[in-house]
């Protein structure tokens, strides 16, 4: 087998179980791996110290398959696999019948570097983002053919973080019945279609599940105003718990069509929501200068924040939100404002909503940390696994 060498040193994230090696720490490739390959990695000292895919493209030259000298074969995706399927066995157990759609497998966090898995009722979706998960393919998606035996399993592996690993984007079915254009799922009691092959990420924004329930058990008899709606997720579970009237703000004219597909599924009057199609920083502007309020907003904007050099203007694009959003709430109101920008820390993004009070000179209580569902759970050993995170504020 093909082996790396690493400079003198730059073990100590190994150490730690952290399963990416930057192209920095390289100092030595033993043979010639393949984009994908799986090699050893041993230390300057010479001790093994993983397995892992060799990545030549990518900053992330290796990802860590095992820190355990295995074979990286079937039988270990299998056992793999297994182990991730367990663990969402595990925590939606009692919930099957209100619930059937989670991610079965989180890449890194699941021992599965760069392999995502969304189940969608009978359906699996997939997304190969790394060189070692695209060298696998074909294993892995038999592995969850073995494991899940769903009706079918489709790629959405059109995004452009594969051109970092030197690959193209691809999608298309892989195994089994080509699922529907929309599949109807369930989340905690409420139906949502999802268009699972041109929708966001596999098609839903599963990692919300918590907060769209969050914000439910908050909804009775409030006007809420939900920004970013795209497929009306926090706007369809509010009208469902009672909100007195939702309004969906998004700049995408189908995902407000979507929307409105999900207020219909779960039996909601017309009369109970509308629909605006803009550009949230310019209508929130112009329902302030309406004098237009509401009981409860969400803010859960796209990511602002994509590279350490977008930071700064990512932080001003929360603030300035978080502050219209405040404006427009009425005494006692609760605003949802979340970041799902990895590189946004936690007490930054709470700092920044503080400034944006300040601004608004409005006093608020925050009264919820938000984090991303459990399915999207985040190993100890790879903290870049957390990036959704929110606040729940309540106004005075
Ligand atoms: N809250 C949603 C997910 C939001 S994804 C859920 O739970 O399902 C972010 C959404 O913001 C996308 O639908 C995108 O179309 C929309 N968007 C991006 N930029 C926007 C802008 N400037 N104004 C309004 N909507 C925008």
């Amino acid at each position: 087998m093909n082996k790396i060498i690493l400079k003198p040193g730059r073990e100590k994230s190994l150490i730690r179980r952290h399963p990416w090696i930057f192209s920095g720490a390289v100092g030595k490739i033993v043979g010639k791996p393949e984009s994908g390959e799986t090699i050893q990695i041993f230390s300057a000292g010479g001790s093994f110290f993983a397995v892992g895919a060799w990545s030549p493209h990518s900053q992330i030259s290796v990802r860590v398959w095992s820190f355990e000298n295995l074979p990286i074969d079937r039988s270990f995706f299998i056992s793999r696999i297994k182990d991730a399927i367990a663990a969402r066995v595990a925590m939606f157990s009692g919930c099957e019948t209100r619930l059937n759609a989670c991610r079965l497998i989180a890449a890194e966090s699941d021992g599965l570097p760069g392999v995502i898995a969304d189940r969608y009722g009978d359906y699996i979706i997939c997304q190969f983002l790394s060189a070692g998960a695209e060298a696998y393919r074909e294993t892995i998606i038999d592995g969850l053919q073995e494991i899940c035996s769903p009706a079918g399993i489709y790629e959405r592996s059109d995004v452009s973080v594969r051109q970092k690993e030197g690959l193209s984007e691809r999608a298309g079915i892989l195994c089994g019945d080509a699922p529907p254009e929309v599949i109807e799922i369930v989340e905690n009691g409420i139906k949502y279609a999802v268009n699972v092959r041109s929708g966001h990420k596999t098609g839903f924004y599963l990692d919300q599940r918590d907060n769209r329930r969050a914000v439910a058990v908050n909804a009775a008899n409030r006007t809420v105003l939900n920004c970013f709606s795209y497929t009306g997720g926090f706007g369809t579970a509010a009208a469902v718990h009672g909100a007195t009237h939702v309004t969906n703000l998004d700049s995408s004219q189908d995902a407000l069509a979507m929307s409105d597909k999900n207020m219909r599924l779960n039996g909601i009057n017309e009369k109970q929501y509308s629909n605006i199609e803009g550009d949230a920083f310019k209508v929130l502007r112009e329902l302030r200068a309406q004098g237009q309020k509401f009981d409860l907003i969400i803010l859960d904007p796209p990511k602002f924040i994509e590279s350490q050099q977008q930071l700064f203007r990512g932080c001003r694009g929360y603030k300035d939100i978080n502050i219209l959003g405040l404006q427009l709430l009425n005494p006692g109101g609760l605003l949802f404002t979340f970041s799902c920008s990895g590189l946004m820390e936690p007490m930054l993004f709470q700092k920044i909503v503080a400034d944006a009070a300040l601004d608004a000179k409005r006093e608020a209580l925050i009264v919820g940390w938000l984090v991303q569902a459990p399915d999207h759970a985040v190993s100890m050993n790879f903290p870049e696994g957390f990036y959704l995170k929110g606040l729940q504020l309540q106004v005075r």
